[in-house]
Parts: C-alpha cells; sequence; structure tokens
C-alpha cells in the first residue's frame, strides 16, 4: 500500500490539516504543528488535540499515514552550547507536541556545522541530540531527512544517515525519510528509471530500507548534484516523470507516509491521482 498526500497547512488548528488532506484525495500527509519559523509556541489546546484526534479516525488517518515536520530553526548538531541546548528543548517540545496529537513519527533536518566543528563531531551531537529526546520520550520515532547539502547541512550522504543511526542508542525509534529532490542535488542519481532504482539499491546498503518511515516526492528545480535544495512540481524539474513512476512500483517503498512539497498547492489532487494511476499501471 503506497500512502500518498502533501505537505499541508496547519492554519486554524491541526484538525484543518486533516481536512485539507482529504479535500485533494491524500491518504498520507505532513504538518507543522506550531509555526515553524518561530522558536515558541503555545501549549495545544485540549480541544485542538481532541478536534485532531477526532478529524483523524473519522477519516481514517492512522499515525503511520502522518509525517510531522520540525521547525527550521532546530539545529540539532548546533556547534555551540547554548544553540544546541536551545534546539534540544525545542526538538523535545515538538516530540510532546506529537504524542499529545496522537502521532508517532516527527521528520526533521539533521543539523549544520556551521564551519565551527568537523562534520564528525556535528554527526555525533546530532546523534546525542536524538538520544536525549528519546530518553526523555514513548511513543514518537526520530525521522532523519537527507538534505541537499546546501551550506553546512550535514545528512545529504546516505553514509552521515548511517552514522546517526550507529550512534542512536534505540534503533527501534529511529528512522530515516529520504526527500527525491534533496538526494537528486546532493548527487543521486534519479533521472532513468535505471538510475532511480539503483539509487535506492545505494540506500539500502548504506542505510537500509528497513529505516525508512517516509520520503517526500519534490522534483527538483536544482541542478543534479548543485547541492541547491529548491522544489518543483512533479515533471516540471529535473529529475522528471520516471523516477516518481519507478518510485510507486518499488515494493520496498510500502506503507509509509509519500509527501508531496511541490511548489503549486493548485496541482496537489492531480499530482496524487497521477502518482497512483502509476501503481495501477503496473499491477494490470
Ligand atoms: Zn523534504
Ligand atoms: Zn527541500
Amino acid at each position: 500500500m503506497k500512502y500518498l498526500g502533501a505537505h499541508v497547512s496547519a492554519a486554524g488548528g491541526p484538525e484543518q490539516a486533516v481536512l485539507r488532506a482529504v479535500e485533494i484525495g491524500a491518504d498520507a500527509f505532513a504538518l507543522f504543528t506550531k509555526n515553524q519559523r518561530q522558536w515558541h509556541a503555545k501549549p495545544l489546546t485540549d480541544e485542538a488535540i481532541e478536534a485532531f484526534r477526532a478529524a483523524c479516525r473519522e477519516h481514517g488517518f492512522g499515525p503511520g499515514q502522518i509525517l510531522p515536520h520540525d521547525s527550521y530553526l532546530i539545529n540539532l548538531g548546533h556547534p555551540e552550547a547554548a544553540g544546541l541546548e536551545k534546539s534540544r528543548a525545542a526538538f523535545l517540545d515538538e516530540f510532546q507536541r506529537c504524542e499529545q496529537l496522537g502521532l508517532t513519527l516527527l521528520n526533521f533536518h539533521p543539523g549544520c556545522h556551521l564551519k565551527k566543528i568537523s562534520e564528525r563531531e556535528c554527526l555525533a551531537r546530532i546523534a546525542d541530540s536524538i538520544n536525549h529526546v528519546l530518553a526523555e520520550t514513548r511513543d514518537v520515532t526520530a525521522v532523519i531527512e537527507n538534505t541537499a547539502g546546501q551550506g553546512t547541512n550535514l545528512g545529504w550522504r546516505f553514509e552521515h544517515l548511517a552514522e546517526i543511526i550507529h550512534q542512536v542508542d534505540d534503533k527501534s525509534r529511529v528512522g530515516v525519510c529520504i526527500d527525491t529532490c534533496h538526494a537528486f542535488a546532493a548527487g543521486y542519481d534519479l533521472r532513468t528509471p535505471q538510475a532511480c532504482t539503483a539509487t535506492l539499491d545505494e540506500f539500502d546498503a548504506v542505510v537500509g530500507f528497513e529505516y525508512l518511515r517516509g520520503m517526500h516526492l519534490n522534483d527538483a528545480k536544482s541542478e543534479f548534484a548543485s547541492r541547491v535544495d529548491r522544489h518543483h512540481s512533479l515533471g516540471r524539474g529535473n529529475i522528471g516523470w520516471d523516477a516518481f513512476t519507478t518510485l510507486m512500483r518499488d515494493p520496498r517503498i510500502d506503507d509509509i507516509p509519500l509527501v508531496l512539497e511541490t511548489i503549486e498547492p493548485a496541482l496537489w489532487a492531480e499530482e496524487i491521482a497521477w502518482l497512483r494511476a502509476q501503481q495501477l499501471d503496473a499491477a494490470e
């Protein structure tokens, strides 16, 4: 089963995200549980929590179909003590909000070294941040997203993801989310069915599909191996349609949320329908 959706707005309350997902024919979605550009957020009210849980029940969304994303401000590999502490506190708050909403996954970008510490040291800090939050929570899995490698962001090589996982104590609560635009920008080719399958095989060899907890399906405005993160609508960027057809027919990518972060929300319903159809064609 392929769960398909988009990163929808939670404006007006998290339950509104559920309704927006329903409107575009999704059976998966991503959301921010707080404003992604601010450090602080008011706690979720009991009312908001209940409304979200009720909407998920009513529309048939289980926690395995929902991939919340944390704030962009958080840097779990921050080179300085104050920045690291602030990030870890905000990350714990994000985990707790997910727990309140009955969610079991939290997707985040690993972190950046800001040219002040080595890659190795930064990766160790990220793993340590994950260990801290997992020790203080129970139900949520930390889902590390691969990055485009823009600036000093780590996590653009599959080896970075594997190294972080290696240093996480509780392997049952750590996973990864692969973003197709980020992978392509980081130098993993996806442009032909063969290239796409080879990239997936490399992911399996380095990280392992048992850790794959979600994907972001985005075409790329950025060039191959450019280390620039610019999403595009499916089929309109430098990756092209074939990659997405291949992904939809790969049985290793089942039962996880597959989430569009493409740039034209008006196209999401169409993009989801097209992705579903790729799967059906293969089954005929
Ligand atoms: Zn993404
Ligand atoms: Zn991106």
